[in-house]
């Protein structure tokens, strides 16, 4: 059952359910954004199978304040401009991830960039201040429906998928956030949204670089990946006999020779937590490929066999 949450009462049980890993809707002024905390990467795998998205791309991760965002990214020259001039408010800046900032890798995608956001809605800002912690957010809607704007329709799409719904009312804006990458050397607008452009300019005092994505792995939407996170070493699929000098990736039970095992107990919630962090374990290690073993096609196999595919490919 999905509980409907309401008002400060509705902010403290969310906030409960929320630290206890489970899935909770929440109003902002853009759309309604299913939220995680960002820390715990079973919660936030969680994420990704409520919605059936079958992608791993990177969230964005909500928090009440300037200074709370800048605890998680280094937010310095242009991205602090722009912070100051519309935070809180429906931009999102993605800036260099601070390692210690205790992510889950599943939030940023394995990147060493983060996507940061402070929500104006005071619902919104008074969760954010109970929770005291960074909420990882996509739109509240199943993979390739459109956005929820209200309560209802987060309610009618995931109904029993996750714990609760807390209801802010329609939200005002009702487009998803600007998204602006300042983690090159000039500021890129990598989606258009809430916010617009021109007020982007003004507080930049020079245009805003609009070049899609150039990677060819970029997908057509907007606000997606230019690059994506792939091992240094080679990526080897669907092994059941690693070669000789490989490091074995294992899924499921009965596997001690492996280097490392997506989940022993053989669940993907747990595997899909675990891939970044053990791909990047596993590429720092000696060995001359990553051999991973058959990720079951459904689910959040999906995802993990779309990213496992990306990291094998050849480049
Ligand atoms: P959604 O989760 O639906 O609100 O979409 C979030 C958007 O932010 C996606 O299009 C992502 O590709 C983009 N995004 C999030 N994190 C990053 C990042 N580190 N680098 C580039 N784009 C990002
Ligand atoms: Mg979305």
């Amino acid at each position: 059952m999905t509980e409907r949450l309401e008002g400060e009462a509705g902010v403290t049980r969310a906030v409960e359910l929320l630290r206890a890993g489970a899935l909770v809707a929440i109003p902002t002024e853009t759309v309604y954004g299913l939220a995680a905390d960002a820390r715990n990467g079973t919660a936030v795998a969680g994420i990704f199978e409520a919605k059936g998205r079958p992608r791993f791309n990177p969230l964005i991760c909500h928090l009440p304040s300037l200074q709370a965002a800048a605890a998680i990214g280094a937010i310095e020259g242009e991205a602090l401009r722009l912070a100051r001039a519309f935070w809180p408010g429906p931009l999102t800046l993605v800036v260099p991830l601070r390692p210690e900032a205790g992510l889950s890798p599943l939030v940023t995608a394995g990147l060493q960039t983060v996507a940061l956001r402070v929500p104006a809605l005071p619902l919104a800002q008074a969760l954010l201040a109970a929770f005291d912690g960074p909420l990882a957010a996509p739109s509240a809607n199943p993979s390739g429906r459109i956005s929820p704007s209200t309560a209802a329709h987060v309610a009618e799409a995931l109904s029993g998928r996750i714990a609760a719904v807390l209801d802010g009312g329609p939200a005002e804006v009702g487009v998803e956030s600007t998204i602006v990458d300042c983690s090159g050397p000039t500021p890129r607008l990598l989606r258009p949204g809430g916010l617009p452009v021109e007020a982007l300019e003004d507080a930049l005092g020079a245009p805003l670089n609009h070049d899609a994505p150039t990677n060819d792995t970029a997908p057509s939407a907007p606000g997606q990946l230019s690059s994506h996170y792939a091992p240094a070493k080679p990526v080897l699929l669907n092994v059941t006999t690693p070669p000789e000098g490989a490091l074995f990736l294992a899924f499921g039970p009965g596997h001690p020779e492996a280097a490392a095992n997506l989940s022993a107990a053989g669940d993907l919630r747990e595997a899909a937590a675990n891939l970044f962090s053990m791909l990047h374990a596993l590429d720092a290690q000696p060995g001359t490929a990553i051999a991973v073993a058959p990720i079951p096609q459904h689910g959040l196999g999906l995802a993990i066999n779309d990213r496992l595919t990306r990291a094998a490919a050849p480049r």
